[in-house]
């Protein structure tokens, strides 16, 4: 093992968008044009490649060599060499997935159902690919940060983080009842208080009540709202007030819906009305849960649900890395606020493409700077 050894050590990888199969099929027959194309995508995205640390990165890049992915149908992979450095990077043409034989596009359907709260299994029932293989995915996206295009929006965050008081300490916390998030709760702030968010209980009783018409629904849940908006005005007897509401409540719902739907919403409360009256008792707490509470309780929910899957070379903080990026790059749905756009681009970032998941794929192929 001497100086040769030394220089051509484990090659960083990039992803390059050659817009259609057929173009990369047609460059990779000619190693000038090819080399050409890689450039340019480069620079149209203001990147650096990853050289060695001695090199300016002014030196030009060379075909170096090639391989065939078996997996992928046999499919030719250069790689490129810078020749100054002798830095050498694989070509990830954007239609492979790297190290992955699933395609693109299944993953970004995959990964945009988990991503709007779908469970990594019922993914996998839609998607028709394994639960594992969709965790493994979003860990092996985990296992690289994003370059540095990044870093202003994380930096926003960071100062905003920063600016909170130091002393601060968790009184009461909202949850929509889901129980290991619960049970972390209990076990990070042992004296907190812990309600249920009011808003979660309003979004949940139109599911409870089953096989009635759309109106007879609406009215029953405005009655709710104005139930719970009664409770909250009365400071000092609105607990007592509110068991014996939630009776009568439970009682009208039987008549105007049905006997089984009226047992459905009094199961329903007597499992939540604890967290509601926690809520209740405290005039301090607030009546729903914030942004960040949700986001917490969404990675919550993710966490429990990694807690299945393991496989050699894995870790929480890839798969949670992976998640961050999905946040970060997937965008505002279309009738949302800031609809089309992601994470990064609210916080003033920018990213190198139109398209989330080709962004995904390029951000976190490692070999750019
Ligand atoms: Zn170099």
């Amino acid at each position: 093992m001497g100086q040769t050894a030394k220089a051509t050590r484990e090659p960083h990888t990039i992803t390059v968008d050659f817009q259609d199969e057929t173009t990369y099929f047609q460059l990779i027959a000619n190693g000038k044009a090819f080399v050409e194309f890689v450039l340019a995508f480069i620079l149209s995205l203001g990147f650096q490649l990853k050289h060695q640390a001695t090199c300016s990165g002014g030196g030009s890049l060379t075909r170096h060599s090639h391989y065939a992915r078996v997996r992928l149908g046999g499919l030719t992979i250069w790689r490129v060499q810078c020749t100054t450095c002798k830095a050498v990077f694989t070509v990830l043409p954007h239609f492979v997935l790297r190290y992955r034989q699933m395609r693109p596009e299944v993953a970004r359907d995959a990964l945009l159902a988990t991503h709007g709260g779908l469970s990594l299994e019922w993914c996998a029932v839609i998607c028709n690919i394994s639960p594992m293989a969709l965790y493994r995915l979003v860990c092996a996206f985990g296992h690289h940060s994003l370059v540095t295009v990044l870093t202003q929006s994380y930096g926003a965050f960071q100062r905003a983080a920063a600016q909170q008081e130091p002393s601060y300490r968790v009184r009461g916390v909202l949850t929509d009842g889901f129980g290991s998030t619960t049970k972390c709760m209990r076990t990070l702030f042992p004296g907190a208080r812990l309600g249920i968010c009011l808003r979660h209980a309003l979004l949940k009783l139109p599911k409870k009540l089953v096989a009635i018409a759309s109106p007879v629904r609406k009215t029953l849940r405005a009655q709710f709202h104005t139930l719970l908006y009664r409770a909250r005005q009365r400071k000092s007897l609105r607990v007592f007030a509110l068991g014996q509401r939630l009776r009568h409540f439970a009682d009208h719902v039987a008549t105007t819906a049905g006997t089984t739907n009226g047992a459905r919403v009094r199961r329903w409360f007597q499992e939540k009305k604890a967290g509601w009256y926690a809520v209740l008792e405290d005039p301090q707490m607030p009546v729903t849960s914030t942004l960040l509470d949700q986001a917490h309780n969404a990675l919550e929910r993710k966490l429990f649900a990694m807690k299945g899957f393991h496989h050699p070379g894995d870790s929480q903080q890839a798969f949670l890395t992976g998640l961050a990026h999905l946040y970060n790059l997937l965008p505002y749905q279309r009738r949302g606020r800031h609809a089309g756009h992601c994470g990064v681009e609210v916080e003033g970032g920018s990213v190198p493409t139109a398209d989330w998941m080709l962004n995904l794929q390029i951000l976190t192929s490692g070999g750019f700077r």
